[in-house]
């Protein structure tokens, strides 16, 4: 399950992950955790009516969450009432006691992108904001009360201003909001992401530059991270990730010249689960 600021996914998996069947319903994101979970649970419901038939649910949930018990514990302003939300407890208390865990939504997000091989991997989702997320020696880090693998909020790329209030985030420039935000500045034209990536498409210069920067800092903020925790490999996902051949080049020029001690430059992989990576994701934390 994917509990969004807008919508709230549920992917039913066998136990090997494989998608059976979804459905979705905008959250209640400013109704407060009790209302946000009931959508929830009959959304489950409306998939699984015999719920003996669940192994369990699994969540990814934007914000930071306790692993421990997955209660939110941090929220951004895209949310009423959610923060303190025992969800683990709470979910499993609506769906007749089937197991529930709960991640942040990035970290379901990278848990979902790992193939076996995997032991070292930096997930980076590009959406409405920036989010990251280390699976480090084989396990996901949660860092203290926080989060670990705020990439969005790393590095002085610029003058603008980010979502937390600080200035020359990642966020600010490769963020869905800060690419239109800093396209309307360039050029006073009021424009959604997706529609400032055709335009970038169809040659329009002050497209094409809030992209490349995008795409450079992204860049230079993997090579950052993925260097001081010896971590080879990333993935990125998010809806902007929808414009890949527009960031895929400045961000590959950005690795190539900041290399790991190694020589090599870390692999970047497009995300290969999409819109559905966090449902896919989060399902694999009670799997088998
Ligand atoms: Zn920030």
């Amino acid at each position: 399950m994917d509990i969004g600021a807008t919508k709230t996914l549920v992917v039913l998996c066998d136990t090997e992950g494989r998608e059976l069947a979804s459905a979705s319903a905008p959250s209640e994101a400013h109704h407060g955790g009790a209302a946000i979970l009931d959508r929830a649970a009959a959304l489950v419901s409306s998939l699984v009516p015999d719920r003996c038939a669940l192994t369990g649910v699994g969540v990814g949930a934007a914000g930071v969450v306790d692993p421990a018990d997955g209660t939110i514990v941090v929220t951004g302003d895209s949310f009423t009432g959610w923060a303190g939300t025992a969800v683990n407890a709470e979910l499993s208390a609506r769906l007749d006691g089937v197991p529930v865990r709960t991640e942040n939504d990035v970290n379901a997000f990278l848990l979902g992108e790992l193939s076996t091989t995997d032991r070292h991997l930096l997930g980076v989702a590009l959406g409405t904001g920036v989010g990251g997320a280390l699976y480090v020696d084989g396990r996901l880090l949660h860092g203290g009360g926080t989060g670990a693998g705020e990439i969005g909020h790393l590095g002085r790329f610029g003058p603008a201003p980010c979502t937390c209030g600080r200035i020359g985030h990642l966020e600010a420039y490769a963020s869905g909001r800060s690419l239109a935000r800093r396209y309307a500045e360039a050029t006073g034209r009021d424009l959604p992401a997706e529609t400032v990536a055709a335009a970038a498409h169809d040659g329009d210069p002050e497209a094409g530059a809030v992209f490349e920067d995008a795409g450079r800092f992204l860049g230079e903020a993997i090579a950052h991270a993925a260097g001081l925790l010896g971590i080879a490999g990333a993935v990125v996902g998010g809806s902007v990730t929808g414009s890949w051949s527009l960031l895929e080049k400045p961000l590959r020029q950005a690795l190539a010249e900041q290399p790991l001690l190694s020589g090599a430059p870390v692999e970047v992989r497009l995300s290969r689960n999409g819109p559905k990576a966090v449902a896919r994701g989060a399902a694999t934390l009670v799997a088998g």
